[in-house]
């Protein structure tokens, strides 16, 4: 396994694996891995010749008041899951390697951004849109894994892709969870004890919705109701939206007819959390 913190050795690990005829599979993250990260790696390893991970915590991405100083940097660890899982490449640029002085080229998407985390974190997909294209042109990959977790940024990349015509195929990856069903996320690290117990409620309120919908509930109401309830009877977890939506647009929903999304955010103490489940 290759580590790299320049672009230009990243493109000469890629040039030399492309002259070799190998499928290269792309997996951006933000470090701190864990399995959910593991699990998008062992995709790409299933279907490409050459994985590489990038690590990169993407300072577009956070507003002025969110985690970035704080989000957590493990790079040792990572690189040791890295190789154990088989990565071909890590490139793990710093922000000035991205971010050349002058920067000023973005990549803005319509729709799907304007609403959920788009609306609560201004400029974070603008931030989101433009690294993942700066990574698509850097390593030039012919899959790019993307978790579900992330449901809304996943909606956001497939668009950009396809309205971009970018040359490479998004492949989604289920949510891993813990055994306990919590959502695997690097800012569960923030979590206390107490807060990670009560954090339970939201995959809680979620396989509620699903027993709802696969009992024949249809009314997405009574779904978005039976969400909220449910998170709102544990103390200290403040909803930012718990919402039920179309599962390609993102857009409001009278009658659950096509593939729907519940999309769930919540901040508890000072760190947002956010979990989903597709109903089709
Ligand atoms: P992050 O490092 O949080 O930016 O995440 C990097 C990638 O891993 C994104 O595509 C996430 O959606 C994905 N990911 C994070 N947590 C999970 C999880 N629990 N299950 C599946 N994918 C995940």
């Amino acid at each position: 396994m290759k580590l790299v913190h320049k672009i230009a050795e990243a493109r000469e690990v890629i040039k030399d694996a492309k002259k070799g005829g190998k499928t290269i599979g792309l997996v951006p993250t933000m470090g701190a891995l864990h399995q959910g990260h593991l699990t998008l790696v062992a995709n790409s390893s299933s279907e490409c010749d050459f994985t590489a991970v990038s690590i990169f915590v993407n300072p577009t991405q956070f507003g002025p008041n969110e985690d970035f100083d704080k989000y957590p940097r493990t790079l040792g660890e990572d690189a040791r899951k890295c190789e154990e899982a088989g990565v071909d490449l890590i490139f793990a640029p710093s922000a000035s390697e991205m971010y050349d002085e002058g920067f000023d080229a973005w990549v803005e998407i319509g729709g799907v951004t304007e609403v959920f985390e788009g609306k609560t974190r201004p400029g974070h997909f603008k931030g989101v849109a433009t690294v993942c294209t700066k990574l698509f042109n850097i390593i030039q990959p012919d899959k790019a894994y993307f978790g579900v977790k992330d449901y809304q940024q996943l909606k956001v990349i497939q668009k950009m892709v396809k309205d971009l015509n970018m040359p490479l195929e998004i492949r989604p990856v289920d949510i891993v969870r813990e055994a306990d069903g919590l959502a695997m996320s690097s800012r569960n690290k923030y979590l206390s004890r107490e807060e990670r117990r009560k954090a339970l409620v939201l995959s809680k309120s979620l396989r509620l919705a699903k027993e709802a919908y696969d009992n024949g509930e249809r009314n997405p109401d009574v779904l978005q109701k039976l969400v909220y309830a449910t998170i709102s009877a544990e103390k200290d977890i403040e909803i930012d939206y718990a919402s039920i939506v179309d599962a390609e647009k993102l857009t409001s929903i009278k009658t659950i007819d096509a593939s729907v999304v519940i999309l769930l955010a919540v901040k508890e103490g000072t760190t947002r959390l956010i979990d989903n489940i597709v109903l089709k």
